[in-house]
């Protein structure tokens, strides 16, 4: 039976994936109001957006984030973008292949494979790959009519010439560029770094304050507040500088869109987590400390593995049991070098300038590898477990790991947008609705191109307007009108066009006045810019 023919209950419903979920009406509304405040504040403080791919190489993540970090190690969807599994099989049984008859064809499916997936783009086609295809393909023809000869045949190994042949088709499938890892971006400020070295934003004047706004992808274990597919808003300062007084204004803006969007109970944590100067030396004396019998044998498995890994990162643990061990772990803050320490003096004050209330937490490493300097998190306890409304932090070293120019300095942050969502909506002091502002209730024939008329010299003066697609009887459509939250029923009926002149009804008090077709705009005001 098809699909269709099946009784509603029997057919099969899909499903928004898991970590994933739809972001509907009216909630769409405050998502959109929250994102344009998110921007006027930014640009208000001359940050331009950047907008990247939501796809990039595996290494750009592995590089920049650390192999090492949870979301790199378990948390990547990726993917190979060519999808070309079967010339890698066939690459594969190529090798595995003992005589040279068999090498033969084995050589024939490869290449056969190859030709293919390139015309199907299911390779990348550049000029390495055609290259090589090109060459692949003459050894197989070679081959074929030397191994016709019965004399080649008859040895297992073929002769000198086929070896040689052989050896070269196995250099050869090496070269070929098969797979292109790539993943959906876990986090932006790579992909934004990325950018920023391949477009030599370097050589443009000043530093460069960009912001973006997007979707995010981890393979985290989903609940209230973490999804797979989630939203960041995050901003970025790349240039030569690292004076303190640029992470607080970043820091500042952040506290003002928390102002805009009145979310009053936050705190803000920071710390520093010194640089390739002194770090070192405290990550060593942390390992020590934390190898100790005494409190290795009392963490949980995750931090134990972290001791060797990375035990910056066992500072970051939640686990109640550890909480007593990390209280009396050394701090960073007291192994800070001279210019470490004074750069964390510095933000200190200009922070306390800009009238920043903030926390100082010893604790907070952040998780990602290129952090160092400044980092901060902004928690919320109106959100519940995954308190976490942003977190950001100083990353100097970056652009030159991803192969720009030395010296250039970086710091930035991200937000969550789904936990700004909630928050505001915790805090239920922003109202960000959208409804309809005139409802056309219009019936009769005559009344419908008037209607239509109407509706689009509204909607170009910027009012939000709904047009029934079918005549309704007033009293219905009054009714709607009501429900759909709408401030004005325009009444259009036969009397009107008689009369030319339009019944508008103001829904709040049931008032109704007449107008004349052209006072219309003027009557609601126009909202054009
Ligand atoms: P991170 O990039 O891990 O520093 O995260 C920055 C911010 O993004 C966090 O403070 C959260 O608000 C938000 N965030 C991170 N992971 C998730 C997730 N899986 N779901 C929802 N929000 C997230």
């Amino acid at each position: 039976m098809s699909e269709s023919a099946k009784p509603e209950s029997e057919r099969r419903k899909f499903r928004a994936i898991k970590g994933t979920r739809d972001i509907l009406p009216p909630d769409s509304a405050l998502w959109n109001w929250f994102e344009n405040t998110a921007r006027s504040v930014m640009e208000s403080y001359n940050f331009g957006e950047i907008r990247t791919p939501i796809f990039e190489e595996t290494g750009l993540f592995a590089r920049s984030v650390g192999l090492s970090t949870d979301i790199v190690s378990k948390e990547m969807y990726e993917f190979d973008l060519h999808a070309s599994d079967a010339v890698h099989t066939s690459r594969l049984l190529y090798f595995e292949s003992r005589s040279a008859l068999r090498r033969m064809g084995r050589l024939y499916h490869l290449v056969t494979d190859l030709e293919s997936a390139w015309q199907s783009n299911r390779i990348e086609q550049n000029d390495k790959n055609k290259r090589v295809i090109d060459e692949l393909r003459s050894i197989y023809d070679a081959l074929f009519r030397d191994l016709a000869d019965d004399k080649a045949l008859a040895n297992a190994d073929g002769t000198p010439e086929i070896m040689r042949l052989f050896y070269r088709a196995s250099d050869l499938m090496l070269e070929i560029d098969i797979a292109q890892h790539v993943v959906l971006r876990p986090e932006a400020t790579a992909s934004v770094v990325r950018a920023y070295v391949e477009h030599r934003l370097d050589t443009r004047p000043g530093d460069q304050k960009l912001y973006y706004i997007g979707p995010m992808f981890r393979r985290e274990r989903p609940q209230k507040g973490r999804y797979r597919q989630f939203y960041q808003i995050g901003a970025e300062v790349l240039g030569a500088s690292d004076a303190p007084a640029i992470d607080a204004e970043l820091i500042e803006m952040l506290t003002v869109l928390l102002e805009r969007c009145q979310i009053e109970k936050y705190t803000l944590l920071i710390n520093s987590i010194g640089c390739a100067n002194c770090r070192p030396a405290y990550v060593e004396l942390l390992r020590a400390e934390l190898r100790k019998p005494e409190i290795f044998e009392r963490l949980g498995a995750d931090s134990k593995r972290r001791v060797e890994a990375n035990p910056l990162r066992v500072m970051d643990s939640k686990l109640p049991e550890e909480q007593e061990i990390i209280e009396k772990l050394p701090k960073i803050s007291q192994h800070l070098c001279d210019d470490c320490k004074t750069h964390y003096e510095k933000l200190k004050r200009e922070l306390a300038l800009r009238k920043v209330p903030f926390t100082e937490s010893p604790r907070l490493v952040r998780g990602l590898d290129y952090y160092m300097r400044t980092t901060f998190e902004i928690t919320s306890p109106i959100l519940g477990a995954q308190n976490a409304l942003c977190g950001g932090g100083r990353y100097d070293g970056l652009v030159e790991l991803l192969g720009g120019p030395k010296g250039i300095k970086g710091i930035g942050f991200a937000l969550g947008e789904d936990r700004f969502i909630d928050a505001i909506q915790e805090a239920k002091k922003v109202h960000a609705t959208r409804t309809a502002d005139v409802f056309i209730a219009w019936m009769g024939e005559n009344a419908y191109p008037a209607a239509v008329r109407l509706a689009r010299v509204l909607r170009d003066a910027k009012h939000v307007v709904e047009l029934p697609p079918a005549e309704m009887k007033f009293r219905k459509a009054l009714e709607r009108a009501d429900k759909a939250g709408a401030r004005y029923a325009l009444i259009i009926g036969d009397d009107e066009i008689a009369s030319k002149q339009l019944t508008i009804k103001h829904l709040a008090d049931g008032q109704q006045r007449k107008i004349a077709e052209d006072e219309l705009v003027n009557y609601f005001g126009s909202k054009r810019n």
